[in-house]
């Protein structure tokens, strides 16, 4: 038996490009890694990519799409996986949590049938042992009450509670890698920071690595340890969550981080100008050079690309001068 590197990545998205069928390109030269037991947040806006970057990783991009790069899970090509090794890989090494908990549930089946009918699937678990796992799994979820909740359909659970129930469907499966999907958008405030509580504690005591796509800078800043900005589907900056509050080096995050409300904050609350754009809609310059107030020449006709090696990676042509500070910005 082989050992493996422990500081070895589980997951690695090496220069990924992908174009859909239509000739439209939705994620341009992304890369980053995520060893096990680390979290990785995945952070835009709408068309930058974050969910087609997780699309990638579970091989369900749209038919017809072509991708260069390569994406690997422990060392193996995702790409280059039979669809035996791939019904494998999504069974049992990653796990989805989806973001709309209610449109993946069925809505005619209990949420006992849910979970033991993947227990037996995917884990092999006997038929007469897998009701007494599943409402175990419920109770790791803080659902105590689990064997009342496993006859309860889920119309008759709260938004937060089915959220709850993908959650332990996701564990049931006892995947390596978490992909968490704008997990708690569907969820009021409150419940939000509950769910995302228990996924970040369920993560951590099983040591799984995750990766987090997020709107919520703030969020992906407080439950990962590298987060990853993505912009016109590629990611522009890379750094360690502890860093990206006060030591940002990109124009577009600091917009980010300007343009949300942070209680005693000095500085103006200001928002960002224009609208985010796709892929396909940036030119051969900057992405993001429409909406950028650092914006030079060379910023239109030349792509900037993230500085090879360290930590912390910027793709803009001017990240050394515009190093910023935000101390009261610091969550
Ligand atoms: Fe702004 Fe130029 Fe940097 Fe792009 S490369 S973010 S346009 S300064």
């Amino acid at each position: 038996m082989t050992t493996r590197d422990v500081d070895a990545p589980l997951l690695e998205v090496k220069a990924l490009r992908a174009e859909l069928a239509d000739g439209r390109t939705v994620l341009h030269d992304v890369s980053y890694a995520v060893r096990p037991g680390q979290a990785l947040g995945l952070v835009g806006e709408s068309g930058s990519g974050k969910s087609m970057s997780l699309k990638a990783v579970l091989a369900t991009l749209p038919d017809g799409t072509r991708t260069t790069g390569d994406i690997t899970f422990d060392t193996r090509s995702v790409s280059a996986m039979s669809r035996r090794e791939l019904r494998a890989y999504r069974a049992h090494d990653v796990a989805l949590i989806p973001q709309d908990p209610r449109a993946s549930a069925n809505p005619v089946r209990t949420v006992g049938d849910f979970l033991t009918e993947a227990l037996v699937r995917a884990r092999g678990t006997r038929r007469r042992d897998a009701d007494t796992v599943a409402a175990r799994l419920l109770v790791d979820v803080g659902i105590p009450d689990g064997e009342r909740r496993l006859a309860q359909y889920p119309h008759e659970l709260s938004g937060g509670l089915l959220q709850r129930v993908m959650i332990a469907a996701a564990l049931a499966m006892e995947p390596r890698l978490l992909l968490a999907d704008e997990p708690t958008t569907a969820l009021d405030v409150t419940t939000q920071q509950e769910v995302m509580a228990i996924l970040d504690e369920q993560r951590r005591d099983k040591h799984l690595a995750m990766v987090l796509v997020t709107h919520d800078l703030d969020l992906a800043v407080a439950v990962t340890d590298t987060v990853a900005v993505m912009y016109a589907g590629t990611i522009v900056e890379i750094a360690p969550s502890t860093e990206l509050h006060t030591a940002s080096r990109h124009p577009y995050t600091m917009g980010l981080l300007r343009s949300r409300p942070v209680i005693g904050r000095r500085d103006r609350l200001t928002s960002l100008p224009g609208r985010p754009i796709s892929a396909f809609e940036a030119g051969e310059g900057c992405g993001f050079a429409a909406r950028c107030s650092y914006a030079q020449d060379r910023c239109r006709t030349t792509r900037p690309v993230l500085q090879a090696g360290g930590t912390h990676q910027v793709a803009c042509h001017r990240a050394d001068e515009l190093a910023i500070t935000l101390p009261e910005a610091t969550p």
